[in-house]
């Protein structure tokens, strides 16, 4: 089993076909017809990716991106029945890390998933308001606080996020790309020195060097100590 990847789709055939694909190659899949219903299951599934149809019932798909991607760093995929230059930049505006249009080849569908993941490292992530916490430390994303060994931690929002990242995914390599896409959205005009300055930063406020490590070479992971 490969992980579990959650696929957004109102129509049940397009569902069936992607759920085929993937269980084929060793992924388990849960399907949600919905934008609120995908917003549930997260908080239920450990999910890995997210294949995200746009045209939904209730909450469109550009919603349900913005949504996640507020409050996690699961990969998402859109899926769009329109190949409209606008749509797409909205897509990848709202935090999507591809774009396929429909109609599509299901192999070529999987062949991205597992791209998209080996790119981003292929955490599990679920969904939580709540706490995120790691050694003594925590952060509670609904208060917008942080504390470490029960003393509250002052951080800017851009240091907040950066340590949110972190704690969602302990134990993983972040490479300092992946951080720009998670934390500042995309590639920013500093370039990945400015992840750099921001880790020291909050190492610096955090006062737990050994929290989150240099990956030489590679990036930053933390690390429970
Ligand atoms: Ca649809």
């Amino acid at each position: 089993m490969q992980g579990v990847i959650l696929v957004v789709e109102d129509e049940q055939a397009i569902a069936e076909l992607v759920r085929a694909y993937l269980k084929r190659d060793g992924f388990g899949v849960v399907w949600a017809s919905s934008g609120e219903q995908a917003l549930d299951e997260m908080t239920r599934n450990p999910v890995k990716l997210v294949v995200l149809d746009i045209g939904l019932p209730g909450i469109d798909g550009f919603e349900v991106c913005r949504r996640l991607r507020a409050r996690t760093g699961v990969p998402i995929l859109i899926l769009s029945a329109r190949d409209d230059e606008v749509e797409r930049v909205a897509g990848l505006e709202a935090g999507a890390d591809d774009y396929v249009t429909k109609p599509f080849s299901p192999r070529e569908l999987v062949a991205r998933v597992k791209a998209i993941l080996r790119r981003t490292g292929g955490a599990s992530e679920l969904l939580t308001d709540g706490v995120l916490s790691l050694a003594d430390v925590q952060l509670d994303r609904a208060a917008r606080s942080v504390s470490v060994g029960g003393a509250p931690c002052e951080l800017t929002s851009r240091e907040f996020e950066l340590l949110a990242a972190f704690l969602a995914h302990p134990g993983v390599v972040l490479s300092r790309d992946r951080l720009l896409e998670l934390v500042w959205g995309g590639p920013f005009a500093g370039g990945t020195r400015t992840v750099d300055v921001h880790v020291a930063q909050l190492r610096a406020k955090l006062g737990r060097p050994d929290l989150i490590r240099t990956v030489r070479g590679a990036g930053y992971k933390a690390l429970a100590s």
